[in-house]
């Protein structure tokens, strides 16, 4: 479905017409769109906090890029470290800066009480208005589960609630802003992250912040152009919306796609499956007999699987007092029920491959819950808590996590009334609805062989919703 006021603020008159009333003013966020585009390009600022721990991996991953590298410098509070590894160029961040950066980007995890949270301000105030329309802010701090002491983990800790903010704030330029708490030792396993956050294909995922931790698993990177070449992925509810955009944006990154849908979408199905050179397989997942047909079909004909993407959803909403029985049975069976049999029979039979993945698809109304949802956000909080706690028990790098979108354009939020869409639509930082492609590059990122530190995660895809936490 397309956004026209997004597409009229962008018009000439619409600029004027909507600075005129006092309208939100979305800017249009620039996707990934191809093959051999860089992760990031432009200017880039990086700086650190005293004794920062991720600034020489981010030194290297940025050299990688064609970006213009600088390191902060002119101020005692933040370590000159910050350049290590990389080909940074010092820049003064006073007055005098005159270039619009493409990222900013700061470890933090050197912050170890509460003075120390003043080298935030000392690297961000100054710069903070010289970021870029499109632009991120990315922050690395340590995990605060991991800090001995209780100073430590408070202010690792605050700098959530400044992420957030600022994401509030530079949100009407289209950017984003993203926390990436590591655990100790845990540094070597940002790569694919700091990849994904500071390029365009997380352009509506904002305010988020995730954990990555050590893993038992070491993988080579991979040819960046097809990073899941040689890999095997089962995406559910595949026919269309948001799992046609998973299966398809998989595929684009080499791997070799399973698609799934129920009997009656066959056709929609076998389309996606001819689009992406991948196969169909139909089935209801909520059959009895489901989970040994997919475990049948993944040894049978692939031998084994290495992505698992449980993205097949429905909802029947009513409110609770006028709810009939099946609404509930059938949200809870699609949503939740069905991703836990299907994965035990898996696991059961050893088919998921060694530094494999599962990915679960949630929802905001699973964190904020939803009036006329109870079925549908009961079975997306079960989702979560199915993540967090099989993410203690995986083994041989198997990484699970799950995507919390929020207002996506498909064919479900067009349904809509047109008040609760609109108010669905501009209700978020960026003041718009993502696109499937935007769920689907998260899964993306997931799934990539180097992020097997990545695990246990939520990440909302939502714009920096201000529904929920
Ligand atoms: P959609 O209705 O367009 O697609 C869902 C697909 O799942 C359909 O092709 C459907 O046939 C398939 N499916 C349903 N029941 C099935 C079953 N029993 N067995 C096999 N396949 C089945 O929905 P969408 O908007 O693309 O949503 C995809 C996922 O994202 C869902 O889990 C949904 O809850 C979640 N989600 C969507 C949004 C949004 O804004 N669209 C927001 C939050 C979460």
């Amino acid at each position: 479905m397309s956004d026209l006021y997004l597409k009229f603020v962008n018009t000439s008159v619409g600029k004027s017409t909507v600075s005129t009333l006092g309208l939100p003013s979305p800017v249009v966020l620039k996707r990934w769109q191809r093959t051999d585009q860089p992760f990031i390009e432009g200017d880039v600022l990086v700086g650190a906090a005293a004794n920062p721990r991720a600034a020489g991996v981010v030194g290297s991953v940025l050299a990688t890029s064609p970006a213009n590298v600088y390191h902060a410098s002119g101020n005692d509070r933040l370590a000159d470290s910050a350049k290590a590894g990389s080909k940074a160029r010092p820049l003064a961040i006073d007055g005098s800066i005159d270039q619009r950066f493409s990222a900013l980007v700061f470890d933090a995890s050197g912050i170890k009480d509460t003075a120390d949270l003043r080298a935030l301000y000392d690297f961000f105030h100054p710069v903070i208005r010289k970021l870029a329309g499109n632009g991120r802010v990315l922050v690395i701090g340590q995990d605060p589960d991991t800090c001995r002491k209780p100073a430590q983990a408070a202010s690792q800790r605050a700098l959530e609630g400044f992420v957030r903010s600022v994401g509030k704030e530079v949100g009407r330029k289209g950017a984003t802003a993203n926390l990436i708490w590591i655990a100790p030792n845990a540094e070597e396993r940002i790569d694919s992250s700091l990849r994904f956050f500071l390029s365009p294909r997380s352009a509506y995922v904002d305010g988020q912040v995730v954990k990555i931790g050590k893993s038992d698993i070491d993988t080579k990177a991979p040819k960046s152009s097809a990073p899941l070449a040689g890999k095997t992925a089962l995406v559910t509810g595949a026919a269309r919306g948001i799992g046609a955009a998973i299966a398809e944006t998989l595929a684009r990154d080499g791997a070799n796609v399973v698609v799934l849908d129920i009997p009656a979408a066959a056709d929609d199905l076998n389309a996606v499956a001819q689009r992406i050179g991948g196969k169909p397989l139909t089935c209801d997942i909520t059959d009895a007999a489901a989970p040994a047909q997919i475990a049948n079909f993944m040894e049978k004909q692939e031998n084994g699987i290495d992505m698992v993407v449980h993205n097949a959803g429905i909802t029947r909403d009513k409110t609770l007092g006028n709810m009939p029985e099946h609404f509930w049975d059938m949200a809870i069976a699609v949503n939740l029920t069905a991703e836990e049999l299907i994965d035990e029979e898996l696991l059961k039979r050893k088919l998921i491959r060694d530094n494999g993945r599962i990915v679960c698809v949630s929802s905001i109304s699973g964190i904020a819950g939803n009036f006329g949802q109870t079925n549908y956000a009961t079975s997306k909080s079960g989702v979560i808590g199915y993540v967090e706690s099989m993410a203690r028990s995986l083994k041989n790098g198997i990484t699970i996590n799950a995507v919390a979108p929020g207002f996506i354009e498909t064919q479900m939020t067009a349904a809509m009334p047109f008040t609760m869409r609109e108010a669905g639509r501009r209700m978020n930082s960026l003041s718009q609805g993502g696109h499937p492609v935007d769920v689907a590059e998260t899964i993306g990122w997931y799934c990539h062989p180097q992020s097997s530190g990545v695990t246990g995660n939520v990440v909302r895809v939502c714009g920096q919703s201000l529904i929920g936490k």
